[in-house]
């Protein structure tokens, strides 16, 4: 799972991230015949209520780059796609199941269809009161309404567990949304939402009108009375957040003060927005058929759509550039994995592999050996007398030598070889589908060079010499050895044979 982090969520926007719908908005769509008119009213009617299909239509038009002028009414949008089949265009788009046994649990399809509701009605109350207030575009402000909470359905499908309790504690409370946001997660929809428009050329309304929703920061849409949008925000909330009488309060004040509307007045357009946002509700998700199983519609989806002649340019371009961002994005994630993971496998001082590496690496080659009949070479390797050197010159210079030793023993093995440090001044090399001579002959080259080189330090050059205990191991040589960990104590003994016989030396003797 993707950290939560500004990062990572601004990486996910770039590399394409798509919005979900809900899955009776694919059902409805899918009772369209299959070459259904750009004109026609259904499909227009479940395009301009739902967040993801609008925002795939604007996306797919806009990043065409033919028109000088983002879209953003709906209606206007759709008559710019040419040579599209606009049914399997939508039918493309990520849904949620919500059948009982759905993996997405039932919670999430939950918050998500309150979400899917909020936004509807939020385009409903923002459409009425632009009518009501003779602005000369009703459909802009619909788009705009049902636009405004993308950066919340974005958190909430791609970080689930750190998002969803924000938006349960808003529900419970009302308020205000984005310092709640701002206390709990560091990061607030509307910000999000804004980079989502920028970056998936939604257009620069609806850029300007997502961040600067309460009222605050500089408006850079004069066409849009951003009057409107707040009223029709805050008309949205006296129905689906727990603040029921504040909230209407609140509704009504706005709308006395900012544009003379009289409470009455208020109190009727606030039951027809609930009326026309219920019913335009019902319509699209909950008459909208037998719910027909998850995987049956993802079957007859695919079908359709790998059945259908791709003549869509967009399509294919938006996916283009998807592909090619979730490519990079992929990258960098694997880059920071690697970076994590080797943070885990890595003794920090010596930057040679540490013990608990080292004995996984060795249960894999042990496997192996046992499997393929191989031979596998393990060394113990200890530096003689290092409490002198640390006593003589100090812990620092001491670490510098381990680290010049753990250096020049990396350099005398081939790539398939492992060194690791085992402890303190113990290293533990092994070498995979080695020949029982080779092992020694190995050990005898470490010991050797070694014992050669001068290390530079403060003090001078020093050097230091190793006792090397080794083990060439086969299956049918050593039956008795059952683990890599027996194998370890075995060359550790040798280790100590060869200290015991006066150290700098190899264990057992070359014959
Ligand atoms: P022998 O030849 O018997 O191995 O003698 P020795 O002195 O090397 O062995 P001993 O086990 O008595 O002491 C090991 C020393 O290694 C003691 C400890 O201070 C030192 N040492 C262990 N880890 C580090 C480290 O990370 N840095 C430094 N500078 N010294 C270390
Ligand atoms: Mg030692
Ligand atoms: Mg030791």
């Amino acid at each position: 799972m993707i950290t939560f982090t500004i990062a990572n969520i601004l990486e996910i926007i770039e590399a394409g991230g798509e919005l979900p719908t809900l899955a009776p908005v694919i059902r409805r769509l899918l009772t369209l015949k299959e070459n259904v008119a750009k004109s026609d009213a259904d499909l227009m009617e479940i395009i301009r209520n739902d967040v993801a299909l609008t925002t795939r239509i604007l996306r797919t038009v806009n990043s065409s780059g033919q028109y000088e002028a983002e879209a953003v009414d709906i209606d206007d949008a759709v008559q710019r796609l040419n040579g599209t089949n606009l049914r399997n265009l939508l039918l493309a788009t990520k849904f949620i199941d919500d059948t009982d046994d759905s993996p997405q649990g039932t919670e999430e399809h939950q918050r998500i269809q309150w979400l899917w509701e909020r936004s509807l009605c939020c385009a409903v109350a923002a459409r009425i009161l632009a009518e009501r207030l003779k602005k000369p575009d009703a459909g802009l402000y619909h788009s705009l309404g049902l636009l405004l909470d993308v950066g919340i359905l974005f958190l909430l499908h791609n970080f689930p567990r750190e998002y969803a309790p924000v938006i349960d504690r808003w529900r419970q409370e009302g308020g205000c949304l984005t310092d709640m946001e701002q206390d709990l997660i560091g990061v607030d929809h509307t910000v999000v939402g804004q980079q989502i428009a920028h970056s998936w050329h939604l257009s620069p309304k609806v850029e300007c009108v997502v961040r600067h929703q309460d009222l605050t920061g500089e408006w850079t849409c004069p066409d849009i009375d951003r009057g409107v949008i707040y009223l029709a925000n805050l008309a949205t909330s006296v129905f689906f957040e727990n603040n029921n009488v504040t909230g209407i309060e609140r509704t009504l004040g706005f709308a006395a003060e900012h544009f003379n509307i009289p409470r009455e007045d208020m109190v009727n357009l606030l039951q027809q927005i609930t009326l026309v946002a219920d019913s335009a509700t019902m319509k699209m998700v909950v008459q909208a058929g037998r719910a027909v199983p998850y995987i049956e519609m993802l079957q007859r989806i695919n079908r359709e759509l790998g059945r259908a002649t791709l003549t869509y340019e967009q399509m294919v371009r938006e996916l283009e550039i998807a592909m090619r961002k979730a490519e990079q994005l992929t990258k960098r994630l694997e880059e920071t994995n690697q970076k994590l993971r080797d943070a885990a496998n890595i003794d920090p001082l010596t930057r040679v592999y540490n013990r608990r590496y080292f004995e996984e690496f060795a249960g894999w080659n042990f496997n192996r050996a046992v499997r393929y009949g191989t031979t596998l070479g393990c060394l113990m390797i200890d530096i003689d007398h290092f409490k002198h050197v640390n006593d003589d010159y100090g812990h620092l210079t001491g670490d510098r030598i381990l680290q010049g030793v753990a250096e020049t023993l990396r350099a005398k093995l081939r790539n398939t070889d492992i060194v690791a440090r085992y402890g303190g001044e113990e290293f533990v090399v092994l070498l995979p589908e080695t020949k029982p001579h080779a092992v020694a002959l190995i050990a005898e080259k470490l010991n050797k060079s070694i014992s050669e080189v001068e290390f530079p330090t403060a003090e001078g050059d020093i050097q230091v010499t190793v006792s090397v205990g080794y083990v060439a191991y086969s299956a049918a040589g050593m039956p008795e050895v059952t683990s890599p960990v027996e194998l370890i104590k075995i060359a550790d003994q040798n280790m100590y044979q060869a200290k015991h016989n006066g150290r700098n030396r190899i264990w057992p003797p070359m014959d």
